[in-house]
């Protein structure tokens, strides 16, 4: 079990940017996993077998039809192939680059059991959604005749993008709110920077606007009751895509010392960054916490050039929610996993994180409890990352029913208020990931179609 050091009192924190020369963070950044090429692309795809009633196809919460893209791909319809997926699923581009494929549609292709491992559908998917986007004609759907309806989405995520889509396509008209000065959600603020390099989120939401019917307003928050009742008055539909705003809080003393910070902000700061040469890391990172989010930050951290990089956990490595593929980059990227440790105090210094006291766990019928062990681990920079939450006061204000403190919906995504889809994050679903955002704001997209087209929808004002 690795040990850490006691705080020594000579350590003097350090935190800056550019710690690698220019060249190498351009290595660190660029996709982690490289795209086809065309002859790969075609020998990959002649690996499937087209099953049956494919398992690979059950495993997607988007349903794309792999067997029949990657046939086309096989038989060089790159165009066609690209159709299959973005029928299913318009953000099947992004999916391509962040989906855990391991534990989704590859987990289950039958080509493991035969030759050891999986069709790589996901890098099929890219390749062909990439050639389609890079090619002269990138838009394949057209939109319905006009249903002179409009509907308002707010939240311009996955769900909402995917939702939007959808409803244009449809024939109606779409305001598409969002509080960020850029669409995209995650994808373009969370995700990490080696998984969408190049802008992808951008390029993305760019063909997904490009259907048409679809009005983008960013720097709008929904903030009240009243603005949400504003909405139903004025449209004939609300979708609410509104993801996790808020996260949780470790709950223990220093925690507001300087450089103890948010995950997910950390990681936001890298992707809006111009060059990630100019992204402060401490020298000694501890990031707190056992998800994908930990993962990702642990590793863009040590991308950055920070020396020590620590992911500490209070559970086990059964326990841990990042798949083992996700702990397995960890690793191969230098990153420590400690487990059984929870924080107790963020020790500091001249107003600055100095290190984390720990205290050990395990098990006990089933629950966590200290065995009265301790450890202190030395650190300039702490990243929180212990899961998002929703945090919208404006929720319980307009009464919605909530689940798990997300809001609730049934079988169609309607929530508790009449008018109102919602889906992605924000509701008690799913897995947190970007294929079941994309995967709700379609569900909801197909009801609120067929509740305007059968007349069941107010007319709006
Ligand atoms: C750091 C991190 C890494 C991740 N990595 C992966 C990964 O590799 N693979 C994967 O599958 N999933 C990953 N996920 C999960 C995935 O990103 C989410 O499940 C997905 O983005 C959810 O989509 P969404 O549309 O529900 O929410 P979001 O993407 O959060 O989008 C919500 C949008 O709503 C807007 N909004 C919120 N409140 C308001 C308001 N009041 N008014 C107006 N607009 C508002 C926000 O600005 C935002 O644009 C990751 C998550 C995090 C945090
Ligand atoms: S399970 Fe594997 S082999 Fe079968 S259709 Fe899917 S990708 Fe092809």
């Amino acid at each position: 079990m690795p040990r850490g050091n006691r705080v020594s009192g000579t350590y003097k924190p350090d935190i800056r940017a550019g710690r690698l020369p220019a060249e190498e963070y351009a290595e660190h950044f660029a996709d982690h996993v490289p795209p086809l090429t065309a002859g790969q692309a075609v020998l990959e795809a002649s690996r499937c077998l087209y099953c049956f009633d494919a398992p690979c196809t059950q495993a997607c919460p988007t349903r794309i039809d792999v067997p029949s893209f990657i046939r086309r791909i096989a038989e060089d319809n790159v165009r066609g192939a690209a159709a299959t997926i973005l029928e299913s699923n318009p953000l099947g581009g992004f999916c391509a680059r962040d989906c855990p494929t391991e534990v989704l549609c590859e987990q289950v292709c039958v080509r493991t059991a035969q030759q050891g491992r999986p069709v790589a559908i996901g890098r099929l998917q890219r390749f062909a959604v990439d050639a389609l986007l890079a090619s002269p004609h990138t838009q394949l759907f057209t939109r319905a005749p006009a249903s002179g309806r409009q509907v308002a989405v707010v939240g311009a995520g996955p769900a909402g993008l995917a939702c939007a889509h959808a409803l244009a396509r449809a024939g109606h008209e779409v305001a598409l709110f969002d509080a960020k000065p850029k669409p995209g959600g995650l994808n373009e603020y969370g995700v990490a920077t080696y998984k969408t390099a190049g802008g992808y989120a951008q390029r993305e939401v760019e063909w997904l606007l490009g259907i048409g019917g679809i009005t983008l307003r960013c720097g709008w928050v929904l903030a009240d009751a009243e603005q949400l009742a504003a909405l139903r008055r004025q449209y004939a539909a609300v979708f609410l895509g509104l993801g996790l705003a808020d996260t949780h809080r470790l709950g223990v003393a220093g925690e507001t010392l300087a450089g103890v910070h948010d995950a997910v902000e950390f990681i936001s700061m890298l992707r809006q960054a111009p060059d990630p040469a100019c992204v402060p890391v401490g020298r000694r990172v501890l990031v707190i916490g056992g998800g994908m989010t930990a993962v990702d930050a642990a590793v863009q951290a040590k991308l950055l050039g920070a020396q020590r990089v620590d992911i500490v956990y209070r559970r086990g490595p059964q326990q841990m929610p990042a798949s083992q593929h996700e702990q397995d980059l960890a690793r191969m990227r230098g990153v420590r996993i400690l487990h059984w440790l929870a924080p107790m105090e963020v020790l500091g210094e001249d107003g600055s994180v100095r290190a984390v006291r720990f205290a050990r766990q395990r098990l006990a019928a089933g629950r966590l409890e200290a065995t009265g062990e301790e450890e202190t681990l030395e650190a300039d920079m702490v990243l929180k990352a212990i899961g998002q939450r929703l945090g919208n006061p404006l929720l319980s204000e307009c009464g919605f029913a909530l689940r798990d403190g997300r809001i609730a919906v049934d079988q169609a995504g309607r929530t508790s208020i009449a008018g109102v889809w919602a889906g992605g994050d924000c509701i008690a679903e799913g897995q947190d990931l970007t294929v079941d955002a994309v995967a709700q704001g379609l569900r909801a997209a197909r009801d609120i179609d067929h509740q305007l087209r059968s007349g069941r929808a107010p007319r709006n004002e």
